[in-house]
């Protein structure tokens, strides 16, 4: 069957109430909590949930601590209903790392809303997982391996539901033996809930002006590994971040390392991605970084049990877009709710979910449909979601603007004022600098950076950490990481900034290689963990992620 003719067969449609893209915890949040409403106001009321990894929590990587306000919020009673959230923090220290010292720096100190005390450290993937199952038993169909490919506008403009990505298209552009045509799912409302830099979000942001009037979004790359530890090394309930060592004070990012559930540790390293030096390798940072005399002895007699990355959102409250447009919302991550000091952001996801699925609800039972949900953004404006993120909102731009020790300071004494003066602090918010792909200095004028080779037992390479994500995708399909201009990459990205991709990506997915005296980009795609740093930090965003086939990517478990 000819491309031309296998597209125009036409699509299986699906008529609903709401379309949920993203089994995270926002996507989950709405979808439960729009349940919970037809059900105290007995009515029908149909839900689906789009996922693109092969199970719910498959593509799930977040620390994690978690204040508990989001899910107490949703499930009061998610310990009689057997949550997984079991480790309570009963330990919480803070340091600044030199190369072989540290300086702790006192819990007095540091900002009430900056302490762990009443969170919990669990595995975000398992409690999707667990929030998944709510969701079903509630009625809602949760549809793993399926990735939402398309928006679908109606004849206004307004958003209508998406399609999943077409099966089956082999790497040439053809159609093979196993083509089935994606499905439209139709809804009256739309919630994209695809967490930070999702494709059908960047499509919806550009065709709707979303980012007009805001800063722009700022990102880090974290990066994880779960161990299991030791009995004698676990401290269940110890929750541990470090700023400093191995970054220098001009590169952003620091460390968390959290000891929860049957001798596990989740230790992990975010890079800001507005770090300027093209040979920084975030991975390999945090690879050196486990090598500190604060940190190795934690893993003596352990071993490594996966590995992950992803992008998180770092701007804060002046980089939060328009929410909404007409016939469907961003929530969560999507939306950039995500509280950088204290690097939390499920609890925003899940209150954001909520309220996202209240303002749905009560405009279908108005008998609106396709429309501006302005209710969900006068939720978030005047609710706990701005509250949380006011409070902060300094912080990363005086990170950025000062260092990591002179901003550390200052945005202590920012948050300070902001919490004995709520909605006020000292009255300015910053902004922020030129957007993460607008800060790689040319490599003529860097100092190229030399790492530690890998041991293989506290420090690994990178391909066989990414064997313990567990990736996987359909080889014959047309690859999912498009480079706009080939000529500009080799001209550019290669030429003046000595092809940083082939360090910043945590897969080991691009290499320059040289055959025959010519140079070729090489994009191993089947590696990709879909944490979407390409699509952020290329300097001429030449590199577009879009979804491959659902089911494809990570596998995590229990990350
Ligand atoms: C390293 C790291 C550490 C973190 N630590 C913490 C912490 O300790 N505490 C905390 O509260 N927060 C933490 N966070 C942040 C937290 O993980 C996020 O705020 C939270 O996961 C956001 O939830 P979300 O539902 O918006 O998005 P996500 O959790 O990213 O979920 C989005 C889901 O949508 C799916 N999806 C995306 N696009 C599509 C598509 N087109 N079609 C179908 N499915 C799609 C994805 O596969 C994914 O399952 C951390 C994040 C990182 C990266
Ligand atoms: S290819 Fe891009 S999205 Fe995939 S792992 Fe590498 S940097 Fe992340």
């Amino acid at each position: 069957m000819a491309l031309a003719d296998a597209l125009s067969s036409p699509r299986e449609a699906m008529e609903l109430d709401v379309v949920i893209v993203g089994a995270g915890p926002a996507g989950l949040a709405a979808a439960i909590r729009l349940k919970q409403l037809a059900a105290r106001a007995e009515r029908e009321l149909s839900v689906v949930v789009l996922e693109k990894g092969s199970e719910v929590g498959a593509h799930i990587l977040s620390g994690a601590v978690i204040d508990p306000i989001g899910l107490n919020a949703l499930v009061p009673d998610w310990r009689a209903k057997g949550a997984p959230v079991e480790t309570a923090v009963n330990d919480d220290r803070f340091y600044y790392l030199g190369p072989a010292g540290r300086l702790r720096i006192p819990n007095i100190v540091m900002p009430p809303l900056m302490r762990n005390h009443g969170n919990y450290i669990v595995s975000l993937g398992n409690l999707c997982r667990w929030l998944g199952e709510q969701a079903t038993e509630l009625g809602v169909d949760v549809y793993p391996g399926f990735a939402a490919a398309e928006v679908l506008y109606d004849d206004q403009g307004a958003v209508r539901g998406v399609a999943t990505g077409d099966m089956g298209i082999g790497r040439d552009g053809a159609p093979t033996a196993r083509f089935s045509r994606g499905m439209e799912l139709k809804g009256k409302y739309t919630i994209v809930a695809e967490g930070a830099r999702g494709s059908l979000t960047k499509t919806l942001t550009a065709k709707f002006g979303l980012r007009e009037g805001c800063q722009p979004q700022k990102f880090g790359l974290g990066l994880k590994e779960l161990w299991e530890v030791a009995p004698e090394r676990h401290r269940p309930g110890l929750v541990q971040h470090t700023l400093g060592w191995p970054l220098d004070d001009r590169t952003g990012g620091g460390s968390f390392l959290y000891h929860y559930g049957a001798n596990l540790v989740s230790v992990g390293f975010v890079v800001h991605l507005n770090y300027a030096n093209p040979y920084l390798s975030p991975y390999h940072e945090f690879q050196r970084f486990k090598s500190h005399p604060l940190i190795a002895p934690t893993f003596e007699g352990g071993r490594r049990i996966g590995y992950g990355a992803r992008a998180l959102t770092e701007g804060g409250l002046q980089s939060i877009p328009q929410l909404i447009f007409p016939g469907g919302v961003l929530v969560g991550c999507a939306a950039g709710f995500m509280n950088v000091p204290r690097i939390k952001g499920s609890h925003n996801a899940i209150l954001s979910g909520i309220a996202a699925a209240e303002a749905a609800f009560a405009a279908i039972a108005a008998g609106r449909a396709n429309d501006r949900l302005e209710a969900y953004a006068a939720a978030v404006a005047a609710g706990p979601i701005t509250r949380d993120l006011r409070r902060v909102r300094n912080a990363k731009p005086m990170l950025s603007k000062f260092g990591t020790l002179l901003g550390t300071a200052l945005s202590g004494l920012d948050m300070w004022a902001n919490t004995l003066l709520p909605g006020v602090g000292f009255g300015y918010t910053l902004k922020h600098g030129k957007p993460d792909h607008a800060t790689l200095q040319r490599a003529s004028t860097a100092r190229p950076l030399a790492y530690p080779r890998p041991d293989g037992t506290l420090m690994f390479d990178r391909l066989t950490n990414v064997s313990f994500s567990a990736t996987n995708h359909e080889e014959d399909q047309p690859p999912h990481l498009k480079v706009r201009d080939p000529i500009l990459q080799k001209q550019s990205e290669h030429d003046v900034y000595a092809g940083p991709s082939t360090r910043y990506c945590p897969a080991g997915v691009y290499e320059w290689l040289e055959e025959a005296g010519k140079l070729r980009f090489q994009i191993n795609a089947q590696n990709c963990v879909h944490c979407k740093t390409c699509d952020l930090k290329d300097p001429n965003q030449n590199i577009d992620w879009v979804v491959p086939e659902g089911g494809g990517g990570p596998n995590y478990s229990g990350m």
